[in-house]
């Protein structure tokens, strides 16, 4: 049994994917070709923004899209305590300081208490200007941006929203990578929509912040004359094969496999919120389930449930066994757990089970009678 069985999804789109590769290959327009600029046409008319500029990852969309604003040293971007790196790396790696905010356990996203706690500590510490929140979609679910919109302007802040696995989630219609300024997703191949490799998007209504990502994205080249820069970007384009991939998956994707993820989740949830927490979709959202995460009792039965479903041949993965704020990398900050009690919560219980569009029904039944019987 595989978490996420992404040769069964290859196997159902083999004739299509196999035609796009062969006519990237014909075409030999290899980076930025046309089937780049369709994928980008299809994907921000999908989300419902005016423009959709494709690059070579989603940390690259991230940081580019603070690259585009301007954020830079002195300034405080806050993000989730409780994700990927890359949504707080994207600010540190062009020198701002990435702020930590712990999470609502209930849904696993940014908590807007916490959020505010953190922009009035910085505020009164007057070391850094908040500039950007990066409220990330977690496994899913997109973000609280009712109540961080809210925050945003009666602080002053713009909001990226990190969406690398919120593609397909949505907020009372309103779809992930449509929320806050600017928004920005991954297509790494395990991702609610991945390709072949490694690919990645950012979206806009801003005609001007397009332009000047279209430049940062090819080193910054002037429009007009591609061997006169006209700033300091980065080499980050999209590849023309991974377009190729994406067409085909992105159709599968609205037709039936957003629908499929979610009838997988309803199953589990069904059978398993009697015995566990099971994941928490408040009223009107729209999660794209890149993963179906649990809650156990603590530390010790997590372990021993993942332990016991290993033995069973069931494949369950801990994203994440720590907060940001517990990183290597960032252990200059000296940040203490006791201001992180969910995050601390959260890698110590959570566990989440295989979860993809292709998962039969019997190997479902399989891991929740599994999952009930080791409990
Ligand atoms: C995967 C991920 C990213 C980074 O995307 P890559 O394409 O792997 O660079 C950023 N943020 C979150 C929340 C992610 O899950």
């Amino acid at each position: 049994m595989q978490f996420r069985d992404l040769y069964a999804q290859y196997k159902a789109l083999k004739p299509e994917i196999d035609a796009g590769i062969q006519s990237v290959i014909e075409s030999t327009g290899f980076i930025l070709g046309k089937p780049v600029a369709e994928l980008e046409e299809q994907l921000a008319a999908y989300v419902g923004r005016k423009h959709c500029v494709c690059v070579a990852n989603g940390t690259e969309a991230l940081q580019l899209a603070l690259m585009a604003y301007d954020v830079g040293p002195g300034d405080a971007v806050f993000t989730s305590d409780f994700t990927y790196f890359a949504s707080a790396g994207c600010a540190s790696i062009i020198g701002a300081t990435p702020v930590m905010v712990d999470i609502d356990l209930d849904t696993f996203n940014m908590s807007p208490a916490a959020l505010e706690h953190q922009i009035q500590r910085v505020l009164a510490e007057g070391k850094l200007t908040p500039k950007f929140i990066i409220p990330v979609d977690l496994f899913g679910l997109p973000a609280n941006f009712p109540e961080i919109e809210k925050i945003a302007a009666k602080y002053g802040l713009r909001i990226l929203e990190d969406a690398a696995q919120g593609f397909g989630g949505a907020i009372n219609g309103k779809r992930a990578c449509s929320f806050g300024d600017i928004s920005a997703t991954s297509f790494f191949p395990a991702k609610p929509l991945g390709c072949y490799g490694d690919g990645g998007a950012i979206f806009t209504d801003e005609d001007a912040i397009d332009a000047r990502l279209r430049s940062l994205r090819a080193s910054g080249k002037s429009p007009e004359d591609k061997y006169d820069n006209r700033e300091v970007g980065m080499n980050s384009r999209l590849d023309t094969l991974q377009a190729a991939v994406l067409l085909p998956k992105l159709k599968a994707f609205e037709s039936y496999e957003l629908d499929a993820v979610n009838r997988v989740a309803e199953k589990y949830t069904a059978a398993l919120s009697d015995k566990v927490v099971t994941p928490a979709v408040p009223e009107g959202y729209l999660s794209s389930w890149a993963q179906y995460t649990i809650l156990l009792e603590n530390k010790e039965q997590r372990d021993r449930v993942q332990a016991e479903l290993k033995v069973k041949g069931i494949p369950s993965m801990i994203y994440y066994p720590r907060g940001l704020h517990q990183q290597a990398a960032y252990k200059w900050m000296e940040l203490s757990d006791t201001d992180y009690p969910n995050t601390i919560a959260a890698t110590q219980r959570v566990l989440s089970l295989p979860m993809h569009p292709y998962l039969e029904n019997v190997e479902q039944e399989y891991i929740i009678n599994s999952l009930l019987e080791v409990m």
